[in-house]
């Protein structure tokens, strides 16, 4: 069984054709700049060398089209026809409070979806036409929705609210919805593979770190906390985004700079965090490199990141009555030794002490916890292609 999984972007697409079996991937691929001039397919197929394909590509029909025929092309393909593709499973960001697990997409999804766009602008409209394009390429294939929120989707109630009059979540359904949590999930089984205990005896801090970051509270299998909120901005401190912060700061800046809601909102997103915070960039790699050679600002902004995750650790470790795993996962926290090191200083109170040489490793699964420490600190890489194409395995199969 192939499943092909696809997760678009606005002006982008990443797909992945995952062959089930013995979870091998077959290919996997990247169209940018969709929509746009110089439109590109960068095409990975399995023991091949990447294929480049320049063309112009005016939609996201015409991008699932190519990538279709990459797939199955004489050359470079890896499987001889469409017929090979047994499911699709289409990454969707929101699916609200609609959705707790993967579904079978059909009319009725298409509609809550559509619907879920009001509380998700800019990340459901495109994942709605990924999958528009694909139903009209393969109207026959059973095709799945996984959702970035669904796992999070069992917080109890007094997680999930805010402290806003009621009315609003009962009006506009704002509450606390987390993403992320394909990855938290999938992290979360492993680290229960890994230490060989039951997946719903263990409390579980996952750390999401990448360009965008989250940390979940995973307790006997199911998120009861994460950082993320309403949207992608609540939480850790990131690439980009600002995170946490008091809300009267909005009104502040819009007398002080006569800066309109929307502009702050993108300043928040796009000007904020490791960017914002360093003016050196929003890259990791770059603060890393710019504290090391003495930047005040790179070094306050390292500082900030790892301190704002050990904050998180510390509140989920309370909020679950103690932690026994925790893990690093994303960019960040699979790659990053002095992130993962500073944020675990400190931390023998809590039963969490890393041993250092251990910690000297890179996108590689290990336990990197001292010998005798009481919580088990892990790095797992994530693999969110992997965990969508399992669930669509499910889905489909259930068809
Ligand atoms: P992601 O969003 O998961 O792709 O993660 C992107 C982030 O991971 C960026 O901030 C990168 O700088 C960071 N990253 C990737 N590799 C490394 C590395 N070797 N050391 C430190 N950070 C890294």
């Amino acid at each position: 069984m192939n499943v092909l999984v696809i997760n678009c972007g606005s002006s982008s697409l990443k797909y992945q054709l995952i062959e089930m079996t013995d979870e091998e991937v077959l290919a996997k691929g990247l169209v940018e700049r969709i929509g746009l001039e110089g439109s590109v397919l960068t095409h990975r197929p399995k023991d091949m060398d990447k294929i480049i394909i320049e063309k112009d590509m005016k939609d996201h029909k015409e991008a699932v089209k190519l990538v279709l025929e990459a797939l199955v092309d004489k050359n470079h393909g890896v499987i001889k026809s469409m017929d090979e593709i047994t499911a699709v499973g289409h990454r969707v960001v929101h699916g609200g409070e609609k959705y707790s697990g993967s579904v079978l997409i059909d009319d009725v999804v298409m509609n809550v979806l559509k619907e879920c766009s009001a509380i998700a602008p800019l990340h459901n409209p495109p994942n709605i036409i990924g999958i528009n394009a694909c139903r009209d390429l393969m109207p026959d294939v059973p095709m799945a929705a996984v959702f970035d929120t669904a796992f999070h989707q069992t917080m109890p109630d007094y997680s999930y609210m805010y402290a806003l009059p009621y009315e609003y979540y009962e009006k506009f359904s704002i509450r606390k919805y987390g993403f992320h949590g394909t990855s938290h999930k999938y992290v979360s089984i492993k680290a229960a593979e890994m230490l060989n205990k039951p997946y719903n005896e263990l409390k579980i801090i996952t750390c999401h770190l990448g360009n965008g970051s989250s940390v979940a509270a995973v307790k006997n299998g199911k998120s009861v906390d994460t950082s993320m909120g309403f949207t992608p901005l609540e939480g850790l401190m990131m690439g980009t985004r600002s995170g946490d912060l008091d809300p009267a700061i909005i009104d502040y800046l819009a007398s002080r700079e006569g800066m309109t809601i929307s502009e702050i909102n993108n300043v928040l997103n796009k000007k904020s965090g490791f960017l914002g915070v360093s003016g050196v960039s929003s890259d990791s790699r770059d603060i890393e490199n710019a504290a090391k050679e003495g930047n005040k600002r790179a070094q306050m902004a390292f500082s900030m990141f790892c301190y704002r995750v050990k904050k998180y650790i510390g509140a989920y470790a309370a909020a679950m009555g103690g932690v026994d795993t925790i893990v690093f996962t994303a960019g960040i926290g699979e790659n990053s030794i002095p992130t993962r090191e500073k944020i675990c200083e400190d931390m023998e109170f809590l039963g969490i002490t890393i041993d250092k040489e251990k910690n000297k490793i890179r996108g590689k699964k290990e336990d990197i916890s001292a010998a005798g420490a009481k919580v088990r600190v892990l790095i797992i890489p994530t693999d969110e292609e992997m965990m969508i194409a399992r669930e669509t395995r499910e889905i489909a199969a259930c068809k």
